[in-house]
């Protein structure tokens, strides 16, 4: 069965189909289908929503069952911030910023905040929307603690700064006091993905997809 994915981001392409293809799931990019994906304006005032508002445009658009994902990193000493602007924090505001300029603002922002507080963790939400009508939003999260400085050239967006626990994190509190020795900058991919807050969010949309398909 053809699902869209309402982004161009080639990684969550090949992340989305790997994790679902077990479902006879099968992933297709807007280009893929001869379609231009719209630019979805993103006024929803959480991960949810904003996952939800672009799969109902990509399901409108195509007119098959569509998958979309928001994401992003949320540090407490920030109060949440970046958050549902990670992508724009060093932008305009409505541009993104780069990925370079958005892990200098969080380290000029830290600078003063010692290691126990420097505790954050990505979110991401996943969204199905049929076109019979039918909505599912799921979520992910995976914690962890902002370096003091780059580490590692893999992954993206903030992965440099964000540090790990190889026996993986489930909450603040244990980043708050775990062992942390990588960022998602340094560990395979196959390490990010296996604990990642989209591998996540996508577990829990396989496990729903499973019972509606
Ligand atoms: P979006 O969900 O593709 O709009 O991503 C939002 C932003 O959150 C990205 O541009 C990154 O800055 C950040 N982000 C989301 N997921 C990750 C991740 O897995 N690693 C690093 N940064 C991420």
């Amino acid at each position: 069965m053809i699902f869209l994915i309402a982004t161009q981001n080639k990684h969550k392409k090949t992340e989305f189909s790997r994790i679902l293809a077990p479902l006879g799931i099968e992933i297709k990019t807007a280009g893929e289908l001869g379609l231009q994906y719209p630019d979805v304006e993103e006024t929803g005032t959480t991960f949810e929503e904003n996952a939800l508002i672009k799969a109902r445009a990509g399901c409108m658009l195509a007119g098959v069952p569509t998958l979309a994902d928001d994401s992003g990193l949320c540090v407490d000493a920030l109060d949440g911030a970046p958050g549902l602007y990670s992508a724009r924090w060093s932008g305009d505001g409505e541009t993104n910023g780069d990925d370079e300029a958005n892990n200098d603002k969080l380290l000029r922002l830290l600078a003063d905040v010692p290691d126990e507080q420097r505790t954050a963790h990505y979110v991401a939400a996943v969204a199905a929307v049929f076109p019979d009508g039918r909505e599912f939003v799921t979520r992910g999260e995976c914690y962890g603690r902002i370096a003091h400085e780059r580490h590692g050239n893999g992954g993206f967006g903030y992965d440099p700064l964000f540090l790990v626990s190889t026996a993986g994190t489930e909450s603040n509190e244990q980043a708050a006091t775990g062992e942390f020795t990588q960022t998602f900058g340094e560990v395979p991919p196959a390490v990010k993905d296996s604990q990642s807050h989209r591998s996540r969010g996508l577990q829990n949309m396989y496990d729903i997809l499973k019972k509606e398909l």
